[in-house]
């Protein structure tokens, strides 16, 4: 016989094999052919492997008042304010992001401004030394400063309720 796995219709009877539906002829000539084929031979090797683990498998015996509990979850967990509030939650949502946002770049505003006194600076502290600051690192502080402006300000629009 041909190898069922090169057209689509014949390799159903390769399924078939596997789920035991063939007659005993059609079994028969398969596995004349599936000994000297190496694809057919894994195909079907695969397919029982599947078939054995769907048989071994075994779903959780389901308790008795697994109905009245799920239904008691379902109404505890969904509640009428739940319900009432679902279509503001959108906006909610859109509203934190920035504020999100914004608290990540606070943070890396927090590594800018710490950065400075990282960096080696010589022992003796005299005036000297006020003139050792590099450009970036100013440049950095400002920068940094102007993030925490924006972020104070789009707290300030964003979440209105906070003013109390
Ligand atoms: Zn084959």
């Amino acid at each position: 016989m041909n190898c069922p796995l090169e057209t689509r219709e014949n390799a159903q009877l390769l399924l078939d094999y596997s789920t035991h539906k063939l007659e005993p002829e059609s079994v028969a000539a398969l596995e004349r052919h599936i000994a000297i084929c190496g694809a057919c031979r894994e195909f079907a090797r695969g397919q029982r492997a599947v078939w054995q683990a769907l048989d071994a498998w075994e779903a959780a015996p389901v308790s008795a008042d697994f109905d009245s509990r799920l239904y008691r979850r379902i109404e505890t967990e969904v509640s009428w304010w739940d319900l009432l509030l679902r279509p503001f939650r959108p906006v909610t949502l859109r509203r934190s992001l920035p504020a999100t946002a914004m608290a990540c770049l606070l943070v890396m505003a927090g590594v800018i401004l710490e950065r400075p006194t990282v960096s080696p600076a010589p022992p003796p502290a005299d005036l000297t030394q006020v003139d050792s600051v590099q450009p970036e690192q100013v440049e950095h502080a400002l920068d940094a400063m102007e993030i925490l402006n924006e972020f104070s300000q789009r707290v300030r629009t964003d979440t209105p309720h906070s003013k109390l």
